[in-house]
Order: structure tokens, then sequence, then C-alpha cells
């Protein structure tokens, strides 16, 4: 998509330089800017979203809601960073709208998370390969007085079919968001800038749900291949693929339940610092 929004820009200046208007190279970088379409960063709280958008040139702030979209330019590329707020119908919500107002050519989902693996500690990233629902699920059956039992509980595919997804033996399964390739790529030619922790590549989990339970948690490791849990990132890639838009999701750990790392809320700045490297990166990849 962001090659087509490039011969866009070529013929814009193609434009310009035929109509004999001679722009000084600022002019011509805002004419390039204007005729393509943006990549969006999301951040669902405002230790999470406004360092970013402090960082962007010439920015024109776009309420929605209770959504905020920072709309500047990075390196004279239209980037919007987008304060969501918390959790997955908030997520949904200011992704689609951001689709149809604003066309992005790339979504980064981006925040803290709580770690589901020991190796991981507070200060790494996860770079979502995959991206999944963790609140998307079934019970089995039982009558009354039998009692609940969640480890039996099993994943719900919310896009297998327009049909019933509680009858449906084809929703049975867990549904993975890839992350796109480019993206990846970008965020992986840019790892060494960040010191504060390692990047690895994994499997985002999210639900409007903090889980404290190292049982529960475990289970969700084993049964989901979870890396990580949020609250965003898969509300944010459903809507991402409904409309076909590239996306990855960047989470750094602030707190890890399962080897004791204590929740630092100043990760958060940290994984801008990291996800701006990103962007800079995959613009530079893509001019
Ligand atoms: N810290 C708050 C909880 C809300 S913050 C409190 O205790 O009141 C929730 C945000 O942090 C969400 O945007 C989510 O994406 C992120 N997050 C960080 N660690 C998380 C974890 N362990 N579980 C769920 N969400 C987590």
């Amino acid at each position: 998509m962001l090659k087509k929004a490039g011969l866009m820009a070529a013929a814009v200046l193609m434009a310009v330089a035929l109509t004999g208007w001679n722009g000084t190279a600022t002019q011509e970088k805002k004419a390039y800017a204007k005729s393509k379409n943006p990549i969006i960063i999301q951040g669902p709280m405002p230790i999470e979203a406004e360092n970013l958008a402090k960082r962007l040139d010439s920015v024109k702030v776009e309420k929605s809601g209770t959504f905020v979209f920072y709309k500047g330019t990075l390196d004279g590329y239209p980037v919007i960073v987008a304060k969501t707020g918390k959790g997955m119908e908030n997520t949904a919500a200011a992704t689609a709208i951001a689709i149809e107002r604003y066309k992005p050519s790339a979504i980064i989902n981006q925040g803290t998370s709580g770690g589901h693996d020991a190796d991981l500690n507070v200060y790494d990233i996860v770079l979502g390969k995959r991206t999944v629902n963790l609140g998307a699920l079934k019970t089995t059956s039982k009558l009354a007085g039998e009692g609940i039992d969640p480890t039996t509980w099993i994943p719900m595919d919310l896009m297998a079919s327009e049909g019933s997804a509680g009858e449906d033996p084809n929703a049975e399964k867990a549904r993975y968001y890839e992350g796109d390739a480019e993206l990846l790529a970008a965020a992986h030619a840019v790892k060494d800038t960040y010191k504060k922790g390692k990047v690895v590549e994994g499997t985002i989990g999210s639900a409007d749900v903090w889980n404290n339970e190292v049982d529960r948690i475990n289970w969700f490791h084993e049964k989901f291949g979870s890396s990580v849990e949020e609250m965003e990132g898969a509300a944010a890639a459903q809507m991402a693929k409904a409309y076909d838009v590239p996306f990855l999701g960047i989470r750094v750990l602030s707190n890890n339940k399962v080897n004791g790392g204590k929740y630092d809320p100043k990760t958060a700045a940290a994984n801008q610092e990291y996800v701006y490297e990103v962007v800079k990166k995959y613009i530079a990849q893509n001019q």
C-alpha cells in the first residue's frame, strides 16, 4: 500500500514540475507527505501515547468521542499517534474510525504488557509475530451444581464464520493475527538501538482482563503460546485484518507475575523510544 502511495507522490511531484512551480525542498516535502497514506501508532494510556505524539512535527489534534488523534509528520512522512483508551472495545472503535478517516498504510499498536514467559523480564520488548484474543472462549457444558472449570474452556474464533460461534466446531480454535512482515523487518533492523532489554518475536495475547493468577497465566502460555498479555492488541489486529491494513503489535513488559517482575510505568516511555526508531526505519525502507 505504501508503494502505491509512493507512485501517487511521484505523480504529485511531476505535476508540480509540469506546472512550472519552483517549490523549495520543504514545499516539495510537504506535497510528498500529503499524498501519502499515514502510518498510525496507537497507545492506550496517556503515558503510552503522548511521548510519541510530542516527537512528531507540525502536529494537529483531532478528536472523535474519547479518542485523540495527533496528526503530524516524521521525516516528512505523515504519522498519526492515536490515544485509544484502554481495553478491547475502545481500541476496536478507535482503529475502525482511524481506518475510515485516515486510510492508513500501516498500524502499530504499542504499549505495556504483563509477561507470560519466565525468560522475559520487565523492559524486554515483544514484537507480535502473532496476536491473539485471550478472552474469546467457550466453556464446556455443565449442569446446575457441577461448578465451573476454566482450564477446560475452549478458544473461540470470532472470524471463523457468520454462523453461531457457539455451535460451529470450526470456531473451536484460537484466531492468530499475523504481524506484517515489512513492519517486523523494520523492527528487527533497529533492535540494537534498544539498550534497556532484549527485543524478541512472540505472541501477544489480549483480553479485558488483568491476570494475576500464575496458574491461569501458565495455562494461557501453554494453550495459546502467549509471551505477554495486554488489553488492546487483538482488537486492533482484528480491525486491521477486516480492512486489510498491515499491522504489528509492539509491547514492552511493564510487569511479569511469572518471575516476580514488579510493575514499572517508565517502561511505557522506553517502548515509545524504540517504536519511534521502528517507524523511522519503516519510512526509510519504503521511500
Ligand atoms: N494498572 C492499572 C490497570 C489498568 S492498566 C491498575 O492496576 O489499576 C491496563 C493497561 O496496561 C492496559 O492498557 C494493558 O494493555 C496494559 N497492561 C500492562 N500489563 C498488563 C497485564 N499484566 N495484564 C493486562 N494488561 C496489562
